[in-house]
């Protein structure tokens, strides 16, 4: 059983980071984010709630958080292990995190901001199927069209210049106590995010000691 957290600022490849370990090591791939757009997409009651706080950029309420990350766990589906992105983003919810489960590793991107900017410039989400595109590293076949379902190509309601401030800002404030406090209990591993996705999960699996072996 593997469970791991993935941190790291917004376009530093935590998402397909997570995928790429969860496809090989079978782990079951969580991320806040992907939750939350699913709500706003299918009209929920939790999408109702959410959706301005993430058009703005700002983070959800600890309580709503809380609740969508231990209904996910209690799905139990996760027989080789987990691993979670995009959470936790406040202190409180790494300390009702680490009450409830105990993880092997914090696996931390790090991303200098102008890199993290140029990157979620060239951004795009699948309209229908929430696939995502980078511009620079993945361009899809069809200009503005998804490769696998057709769906229109859209910016992320919150890949606005606003929206990117106040989340640069707001990560700042963040991450240097939520790694402390992460260092104190557990093992975290920072990884250099810049390089192209191949060369930072090498990086990945071998400060956890797993096999290298891709694919
Ligand atoms: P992401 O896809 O990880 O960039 O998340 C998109 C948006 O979902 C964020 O801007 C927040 O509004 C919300 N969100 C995702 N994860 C969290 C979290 N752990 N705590 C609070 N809000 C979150």
């Amino acid at each position: 059983m593997r469970k791991y957290i993935v941190m790291g600022i917004q376009g530093s490849g935590k998402g397909t980071q997570a995928a790429m370990l969860s496809r090989d090591f079978d782990l079951a791939q969580i991320s806040v984010g992907d939750i939350f757009r699913w709500n706003v997409q299918n009209h929920t009651k939790i999408g109702a709630q959410v959706r301005r706080t993430m058009a703005r950029g700002q983070l959800v309420e600890d309580d709503l958080v809380q609740q969508v990350v231990d209904d996910r766990l209690r799905g139990h589906d996760w027989n080789y292990g987990f691993i979670i992105d995009g959470f936790p983003r406040s202190a409180p919810q790494a300390e009702f995190f680490l009450e409830s489960y105990d993880i092997d590793a914090v696996i931390y991107l790090d991303l200098p901001d102008e890199e993290v900017r140029r990157r979620v410039q060239g951004r795009r989400v699948c309209s229908r199927c929430g696939l995502d595109y980078n511009l620079m590293a993945h361009h899809p076949k069809r200009a503005d069209t998804c490769d696998v379902c057709g769906g229109e190509l859209v910016t992320r309601e919150d890949d606005t210049e606003e929206a990117l401030q106040n989340r640069l800002r707001e990560y700042h404030e963040m991450i240097g106590p939520l790694l402390e406090l992460f260092r104190r209990k557990e093992r975290v591993v920072t990884v250099d995010a810049r390089p192209d996705k191949e060369t930072v999960q090498h990086a990945i699996r071998t400060a956890l000691g797993l096999s290298t072996n891709t694919g």
